[in-house]
């Protein structure tokens, strides 16, 4: 226990910083890491999870065939040594602990939360049986307890589209393209490779708003998926001939990933589908408009119309329909066009962004309102859906940057309510069987031990109730 006096300033080693981050995701362990570095600054940091697992999308998104970008989780391991880190799964905010609790027993809150919600394209057809968001299907492969009830007729399916030029568009078509065989070994769940083994996809059609000088995936990403085994990567010709607006940005403005997109596709463009078994297909400079059903009641046709491009007012390259339709047989449909944040209980929120209302990190009561004292945010919930996981660090320690520059001057809780057993007891009292980071690294082990039985990298538990169950056993 920390002996605590109003007399030492806070943030001192004899008072230290009691933080409170909430998401144990790539953006809260940053914010974490950026605390425990800065200079003269003593932190106490507790992480709540409303999962009883760390790491938020790079265990629950990151695809199963990309176990390298995983490995970042070595980083977020050393950070959670640190003597002052504590780690709280299975914590809810809004359920088990409220924003009031947690001023009451920390100086200052960080959300992490992300975006745990896709965007709407908004247009009919969008709930029809059999028309899907990149979100469900990514958490559902990936074990994530929130999707696990979700089903994908993947044995019926031979034509796919994938709406979307991410790399989430990238990832959600590299699992539906590659062989099953290869997925195996990774920690890809049990059941979703069961469903990937009997998939008879035949074609995933990506349907690209925009042109291919434009598309938002990274060049290492498209030259995966047209390097996979037993997969024809097809673009037309026609298609990549860049109208002058994108000549023009290309050659001034656009980022040299957007060069090597367009130096790959012109490179693969025009080449006929070989015997192999499964076709990718790129669209540009189209948008889906109409989402029809077929007798079945299931989704049978997308309609999509034909774009132009226009410099908007900044010069970035904008779609516009012409008007010119076509329509395209499909038996799936995964949207792939961006995430969005959900609102905190209790916690303001950019309903139009999907963020949560902030200055530079410092939470706002509203877009463009006051300062909420204490309150801060980094990560997707801060910015938006945009960058890899390595943009969230830079990102993080800005705004732990504004957290040290307002210690002064901020009143702090009571003492006594600061110490940290106070929200231990208030979690037995209530009842919450939290997991301890000491608990994860016994689960982790567990699943680890698991996989090595069926030669993968780890078999996921995969809804909270056996996680718990399986805490409980190994405790
Ligand atoms: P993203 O990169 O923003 O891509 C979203 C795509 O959806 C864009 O092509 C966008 O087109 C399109 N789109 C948006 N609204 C649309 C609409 N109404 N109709 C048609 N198309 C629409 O987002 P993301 O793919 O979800 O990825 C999120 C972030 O995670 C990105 O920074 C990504 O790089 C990162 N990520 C990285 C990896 C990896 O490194 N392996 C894997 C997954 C995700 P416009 O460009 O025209 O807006």
């Amino acid at each position: 226990m920390h002996e605590t006096s109003g007399s030492w300033p806070l943030g001192s080693s004899e008072r230290p910083l009691r933080v409170a981050v909430i998401g144990s995701g790539p953006s809260g362990f940053y914010a974490i890491a950026a605390l425990f570095k800065a200079d003269g600054l003593e932190a106490d940091v507790d992480l709540f999870d409303r999962l009883p697992t760390p790491f938020g999308l790079v265990r629950g998104g990151v695809a199963p065939d990309h176990q390298k970008i995983k490995n970042v989780i070595r980083v977020y391991n050393r950070t959670a040594q640190h003597e002052r880190f504590r780690f709280f799964g299975n914590v809810e905010l809004g359920r088990d602990i409220s924003v009031e609790d947690l001023r009451r027993h920390y100086d200052h809150i960080v959300y992490a939360t992300g975006n745990e919600s896709d965007r709407k394209m908004g247009i009919p057809g969008e709930e029809l049986p059999g028309v899907h968001s990149a979100t469900e299907f990514v958490g559902w492969y990936n074990g994530h307890p929130d999707f696990q009830d979700r089903s994908f007729d993947l044995a019926s399916a031979r034509r796919v589209a994938v709406v979307g030029n991410g790399n989430v568009a990238m990832d959600v078509t590299r699992v539906l393209a590659r062989s099953p065989d290869e997925l195996a070994p990774t920690d890809i769940t049990a059941e979703s490779l069961a469903v990937l083994r009997e998939s008879r996809v035949e074609e995933v059609i990506l349907l690209g708003r925009r042109g291919p000088a434009q598309a938002a995936f990274s060049p290492q990403e498209i030259k995966e998926i047209g390097s996979l085994e037993g997969v024809s990567l097809l673009v037309s010709e026609a298609e990549m001939d860049l109208d002058g607006i994108s000549s023009t940005w290309l050659e001034d403005s656009a980022a040299p990933s957007a060069r090597r997109n367009v130096a790959y596709l012109t490179e693969v463009a025009g080449a006929e589908a070989g015997d192999e078994e499964r076709l990718v297909t790129c669209r540009f400079l189209v948008s889906p408009i109409d989402l029809q059903a077929g007798d079945d009641g299931r989704v049978s046709r997308v309609v999509i119309e034909k774009n132009e491009l226009y410099a908007a007012d900044d010069g970035t390259p904008r779609p516009r329909g012409t008007g010119e339709t076509e329509t395209l047989a499909v038996d799936l449909v995964f949207k792939a066009v961006g995430y969005r944040g959900v609102p905190l209980p209790g916690v303001p929120f950019h309903e139009r962004w999907g963020i949560l209302p902030n200055d530079e990190g410092r939470l706002q009561t509203g877009p463009d309102g006051e300062i909420v004292p204490g309150q801060y945010v980094v990560g997707w919930a801060k910015r938006g859906p945009t960058g890899l996981i390595g943009t969230n660090s830079p990102d993080s320690t800005a705004t732990v940057k504004k957290m040290i520059e307002d210690i002064d001057g901020m009143t702090a809780p009571a003492d006594s309510a600061r110490a940290p057993e106070r929200i231990v007891e208030l979690l037995h009292e209530r009842g919450v069987d939290f997991v301890s980071f000491d608990d994860w690294t016994m689960l982790d082990e567990d699943e680890v031990r698991l996989g090595e039985a069926q030669s993968k990298v780890r078999e996921k538990y995969t809804d909270v109730e056996s996680m718990m169950a399986a805490v409980n056993r190994l405790r």
